[in-house]
C-alpha cells in the first residue's frame, strides 16, 4: 500500500482471528513490493513451524521464502540494512518487544509490514496488537467466516483442552467464530450446521 511516497519508513499492520487472511495478504503486499523492485525480507517467529521452517504459507497454501528467528530482537540481528520492505508475520508469538523494533525499523526509512492476530482465545485484545495499532501509519482488521453461522467472524475459537495463552495449531485446533458464537475459552465443540436450511424450511 502506497500510503506515503519517497523513502520515509512507517507501519502497516493487518489484523484479524485466525483464517481472517492476513497471511495471504501479507504475502500480496510482499509480492507487489517485490514486484515494484524493493529489497524485501519476511520474517517469522521459529516456534511457529506448523507448514514449513523456512516459509511464511496461508491456509489457502499459497507461500513465501522467509526467515525464522526466535524473537524480535534477531530480526534487527538478521536485517540486511539495505532492504526497504520488512515483513512480520504471526506477530502474537513475538511479545511486546516487536513494538520497539518495528519503530526502529520504521523510524529509519523501512516500510514495515505486519500482520497478526488482535484477540486471544478467550477474547481479550492479544499483545503487541494493540500497541501497534497505535503506532501505525496504517491499519487493516480483517474478518474470517463464523464456522456456526457464517456470519463474518472476528473471534479465534480454541477446540482444544488448554489453559496456555499461546497453543501453536490450525485446523482442528482452533476455528473463526462470529460475537454471537464465540465460547470464550474453549468451545464445547457440538456441531451446528450453518443457518441457512433451517431458513428455507421456515420460509415454506
Ligand atoms: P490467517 O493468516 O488470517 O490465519 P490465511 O491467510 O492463512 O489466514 O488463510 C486465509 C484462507 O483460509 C482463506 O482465503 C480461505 O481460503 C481459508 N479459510 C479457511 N477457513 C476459513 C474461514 N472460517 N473463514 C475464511 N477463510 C477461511
Ligand atoms: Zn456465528
Amino acid at each position: 500500500m502506497d500510503i506515503v511516497s519517497g523513502n520515509v519508513g512507517w507501519i502497516e499492520v493487518v489484523c484479524g482471528p485466525m483464517f481472517s487472511g492476513k497471511s495471504e495478504e501479507l504475502i500480496r503486499r510482499l509480492r507487489r513490493a517485490k514486484i515494484a523492485r524493493k529489497r524485501v525480507q519476511v520474517f517469522k517467529p521459529s516456534i511457529d513451524n506448523r507448514y514449513s521452517d523456512s516459509d511464511i504459507v496461508s491456509h489457502s497454501a499459497q507461500r513465501m521464502g522467509s526467515e525464522s528467528v526466535s524473537g524480535a530482537k534477531d530480526i534487527l540481528a538478521k536485517l540486511d540494512w539495505r532492504t526497504q520492505v520488512v515483513g512480520v508475520d504471526e506477530s502474537n508469538f513475538f511479545g511486546p518487544d516487536l513494538v520497539d523494533v518495528a519503530q526502529q525499523l520504521a523510524d529509519t526509512g523501512k516500510q514495515v509490514i505486519i500482520a497478526g492476530l488482535d484477540t486471544d482465545y478467550m477474547g481479550r485484545a492479544f499483545q503487541p496488537m494493540p500497541e501497534l495499532l497505535a503506532l501505525a501509519e496504517s491499519i487493516t482488521k480483517i474478518l474470517a467466516i463464523c464456522m456456526r453461522c457464517g456470519n463474518p467472524a472476528k473471534h479465534t475459537q480454541r477446540l482444544v483442552e488448554s489453559e496456555d495463552l499461546i497453543v501453536v495449531g490450525a485446523a482442528g485446533m482452533y476455528e473463526a467464530r462470529c460475537r454471537r458464537c464465540f465460547e470464550p475459552g474453549i468451545s464445547k465443540q457440538e456441531y451446528f450446521p450453518f443457518a441457512q436450511p433451517k431458513a428455507v424450511s421456515e420460509a415454506t
